[in-house]
């Protein structure tokens, strides 16, 4: 039986997905071959590789001037690379939590980061205002906080300077308008497939700005937008995964149904935890609440009872709702495989815990 999974990445999967995928394992169409054996090289695999991007294209209405690479190394070595390649003397940062504090870390090494606009102050518990300053080589910015459970639903108006953003766990999960980004990127694992690639969508003219410094080949993205995301193997099935994930999402009526998806098991979900006395959001500005990951505790006079809620949690057949080591608590992640069913059997969970203990 499928558990009401609530994992934070890898995450859940369209049972579609999985199946068709387990199908390509064993035979990739009437290949003879299964999708793990296959030469990237062959036209089986280039068609997959093809309609993966051309899912990306369609579903977040990318103008042409951009390129969808699909890259190894996780978000993390995005981290890395950005600056690597794009950074001359200062980038500005937006600081959000965890994620923007580790892409932080990274920017250092290669030059002046100015932190722009933090919510440190309160924890990261909120997103901050951003004002955009003129003089720096890019903008980045963290578009959902997975760890803190804060959003921003706006795409950002940087004018000529450069907006980068980690979407890593809300890619399609409500519409952008791409054409404000110069660069958007993620890890698939959290709404658009299996762990083991990352999806990168650049401007065409971000590789005019590569800075003037010695770039191993692997780390330049020049070298795989010229290749076709394939300079080396790329991670086949894993592509075939996003695929068939993005094919799910099409056919559900595309990233507009899964923003209308979201809004309702966010709504639903918050709707409880503002409810429920036992229970409070960690999230201090209602506007910056995450329809990715929900993220809650218990009020003061429960804390004892964590483990217990984990536990009946549990043997509700609901997984991967302890909130991230590093802040504790509850998060409950609902990307767009998610169901408003998984979400009730929660917040059942939630009202008949209240019974008993409140
Ligand atoms: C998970 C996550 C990452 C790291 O992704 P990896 O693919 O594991 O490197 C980066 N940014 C955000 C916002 C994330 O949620």
């Amino acid at each position: 039986m499928r558990k009401h999974i609530f994992n934070a990445g890898p995450c859940k999967l369209p049972e579609q997905a999985l199946e068709n995928t387990a199908e390509a394992v064993k035979e990739l169409g009437n290949a003879g071959q299964s999708i793990m054996e296959v030469s990237h090289r062959s036209k089986e695999f280039q068609a997959v590789i093809d309609e993966a991007q051309d899912l990306f294209k369609e579903l977040l209405n990318i103008p042409e001037n951009y390129e969808v690479l699909f890259l190894g190394g996780g978000a993390s070595m995005q981290f890395a690379m950005i600056p690597y390649n794009f950074m001359n003397k200062k980038a500005a940062y937006v600081d959000t939590g965890s994620w923007s504090t580790k892409a932080i870390k990274e920017a250092k090494m290669f030059g002046e980061v100015e932190v722009i606009a933090s919510s440190e102050d309160k924890d990261f518990a909120y997103y901050p205002k951003v004002d955009v300053p003129k003089d720096v080589d890019y903008i980045h910015i963290t578009s959902n906080n997975t760890i803190r459970g804060t959003e921003i639903f706006e795409d950002l108006d940087t004018g000529d300077v450069p907006l980068i953003a980690d979407m890593s766990s809300d890619m399609m999960s409500r519409k952008i308008d791409v054409s404000k980004y110069a660069m958007i990127y993620g890890g698939a694992q959290k709404n658009v497939g299996p762990a083991g690639v990352t999806f990168v969508i650049i401007r065409k003219d971000m590789l005019d700005k590569v800075v003037d410094r010695p770039i191993p080949t692997m780390l330049k993205y020049e070298t795989h937008v010229k290749k076709g995301s394939m300079f080396n193997t790329p991670p086949c099935v894993n592509v075939f995964g996003v695929k068939e994930t993005l094919k799910w999402v099409k056919a559900q009526g595309g990233v507009e149904e899964m923003e209308r998806r979201a809004k309702e098991r966010a709504d639903m979900l918050y709707g409880e935890i503002d409810r429920n006395p036992m229970f409070k959001g960690t999230v201090i500005d209602k506007a910056s609440r995450s329809r990715m990951n929900i993220t809650f505790i218990f009020e003061e006079k429960y804390q004892n009872l964590q483990d217990d809620f984990l536990k009946y949690a549990a043997d509700n057949n609901i997984v991967g709702i302890k909130g991230h080591r590093s802040v504790g608590g509850f998060r409950a992640s609902t990307y767009n495989a998610s169901t408003v069913e998984d979400v009730k059997e929660l917040v059942n969970c939630m009202q008949e815990f209240e019974k008993q203990h409140a």
